[in-house]
């Protein structure tokens, strides 16, 4: 199963889509990935969407990778006694630490250390800011408020705290039993991280997660922006999240904030998901908006590595049909006359890395001589993401003999992933790239392709090797 095109399609599961079959249909309709979201599912549930998962992995044959989303330190009031309440501008609400129903004046806050940092002049935005409120005095039991904007709150709803750095770490209670439950899969590839602060946040599920899962950071809060750097490096994805990134910053900032993460990630060479209502009208319509075409397009353009779909899958009334209308929004966009110059604007300096130069040189030959493919030697996935950094105009095929270097490498731009043995020889590392290369439908009998490799064989970081060949009339190699 060949994909015409660079740009992944990460799908979340939920309860429209989690039978084996519906997974099924969304792989066959583009998802390469699919999310898992823990603040929805149980243990037993992610452990059964795993399985189908797979068994639709087995039966295509093709890696896809699963991501677990940690649902982090997202903050809600408790209930009310009707439900919800109304508020009027300029009255006073307080939220406290009594955990008893709340009315019109005041209501329950189950988050201690919340109601700690919170300070005069700091902002709580409550239900995804419907409603403002500004903190003007705090102790440290409860939070006394102005109604700025908006009337009703009702259970439960959400919090954000643009001004407020929380003392808590990136993992609360309930995310480390969570991580706990994913590692323990054996089966997880990448474990997305919510409402990440700062580099810290990370060394902690660093620690915890110990290279067994890919760490993605969430960048949802202005307090991550302003050390941006550093998350990358401490990171091995991001997440563009702009549900709560719009809400806990001016929404107009950002789509200058997604161009300006995509941009990062691209010189880091890690991978990077512009997220959230990309088609959100296909929840409850067969068609998108012409601002939703466009909103993907604009990701593809911007050479994200994979874009997003919630509840689009997770819950809507079309998931396949959102699947299918963001496959062939990317399809169109990648083959628009602007899109190779608008992406090859981009292209950052190679790194003075052995990996880094191979890639430069792959991608200059294999474009120079129109060949078919790069193939690159990845055992741990390094080589494949530097191939990637290079956006080649020309398919690349990721080899790996390690199941989850494939899977993890499916969220990444361009990359054709493909389980295989380690090569023994020299021989047998290009006829296994040709014979690859020909059954995927990357090339055909007399067709050229470039190979990357390091000798000596299976070493991981010793990339050093080029070699073009020749796909021979069996599909071997000619030459
Ligand atoms: P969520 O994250 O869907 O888990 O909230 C994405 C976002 O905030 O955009
Ligand atoms: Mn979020």
């Amino acid at each position: 199963m060949k994909r015409l095109r660079n740009v992944k399609i990460l799908a979340t599961l939920g309860p429209a889509s989690s039978d084996e079959d519906m997974i099924r249909k969304l792989h066959a309709a583009g998802a390469d990935l699919f999310r898992i979201n823990m603040s929805h599912s149980s243990h037993e549930l992610m452990r059964t969407l795993i399985g189908r998962i797979r068994a639709v992995e087995r039966e295509c044959g093709r890696p896809i990778g699963i991501l677990a989303d940690l649902q982090g330190p997202k903050l809600r009031v408790g209930k009310f006694a009707e439900g919800s309440v109304t508020l009027s501008a300029g009255q006073t609400f307080v939220l406290d630490n009594r955990d008893e129903p709340g009315d019109s004046t005041r209501v329950f806050l189950p988050h201690p250390e919340i109601l700690e940092a919170v300070q005069p002049g700091h902002r709580l935005l409550i239900d995804d800011g419907r409603l403002q409120l500004l903190a003007v005095e705090s102790d440290k039991t409860s939070i006394t408020c102005t109604v700025v904007s908006g009337t009703k709150i009702s259970d439960r709803k959400g919090v954000s705290l643009p001004d407020t750095t929380l003392g808590v770490g990136a993992l609360t209670e309930k995310d480390r039993a969570d991580l706990d439950a994913v590692l323990a899969t054996n089966d997880v590839d990448w474990v997305a991280l919510s409402f990440i602060q700062r580099p810290e946040d990370l060394a902690e599920v660093r620690k915890i997660a110990r290279g067994r899962v890919g760490l993605m950071s969430k960048i949802e809060k202005p307090q991550a922006l302003e050390r941006i750097d550093e998350i990358i490096e401490l990171s091995d994805a991001l997440m563009v999240a702009r549900g709560d990134l719009g809400v806990e910053m001016p929404i107009e900032s950002v789509p200058g904030i997604q161009k300006q993460l995509t941009r990062a990630c691209r010189r880091a060479g890690k991978p990077v998901v512009v997220a959230t209502q990309m088609l959100e009208s296909m929840i409850s319509a067969p068609v998108p908006t012409r601002a939703e075409v466009s909103d993907v397009a604009t990701a593809v353009f911007e050479g994200a590595d994979a874009v997003m779909l919630s509840a689009e899958s997770a819950a809507g009334d079309y998931p396949v049909e959102a699947v299918t209308m963001m496959a062939s929004i990317a399809r169109k966009v990648e083959r628009d006359p602007n899109y190779p110059g608008i992406i090859y604007s981009q292209r950052p300096q190679p790194e003075a890395t052995g990996a880094d130069a191979i890639s430069l040189a792959a991608r200059q030959i294999a474009e120079t001589l129109n060949l078919s493919a790069i193939v690159c030697y990845t055992s741990s996935g390094n080589t494949g993401l530097r191939a990637a950094r290079e956006r080649p105009n020309v398919p690349v095929i990721a080899l790996s003999p390690v199941y989850q270097t494939a899977r993890r490498l499916s969220v990444v731009w361009g990359l054709h992933c493909v389980v295989t043995e380690d090569a023994t020889d020299l021989d047998d590392m290009v006829d296994r790239a040709c014979r690859i290369a020909f059954r995927e439908g990357f090339g055909k009998p007399g067709d050229r392709i470039i190979i990357s490799a390091g000798v000596p064989l299976g070493t991981p970081g010793s990339t050093n090797m080029l070699r073009i060949a020749y796909i021979g009339s069996d599909g071997m190699t000619g030459i």
